[in-house]
């Protein structure tokens, strides 16, 4: 199981670049490799290790950190901060919209104080 604390701390450490409309590259904050990010309609697929593991039926999608780093720097872009949960339950208690991103991770937006 993994802690989507971890996962969101961990993603502020890369660094986000937009090389297309739908395409990002993350450089690690902890190894400077470089990962590509395609954004599909609910998501975002990845290059990592991480990504090649995930179910095709899931279109590719994958919750690693850095596709959060993605969603959260696209949404940084809209004055917005994201949070990332595991559970509707949990993402339900924040009463905000709930975007399913795949692979088991939940996001919820809220406006940047
Ligand atoms: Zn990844």
């Amino acid at each position: 199981m993994r802690h989507t604390n971890d996962l969101k701390q961990k993603s502020k450490s890369h660094e986000v670049k937009q090389t297309g409309t739908t395409s990002y590259t993350v450089a690690s904050g902890h190894t400077g490799k470089q990962y590509f990010i395609t954004v599909l309609e609910n998501g975002a697929s990845c290059t990592c290790d991480w990504a090649k593991y995930r179910p095709a039926d899931n279109n590719g999608r994958c919750g690693c950190s850095h596709v959060l780093a993605v969603m959260a720097y696209i949404e940084a872009e809209k004055g917005r901060t994201i949070s990332a949960f595991q559970t509707f339950e949990q993402a339900d208690r924040q009463h905000r919209p709930v975007m399913d991103i795949g692979d088991g991770i939940l996001l919820t937006t809220r406006k940047a104080t």
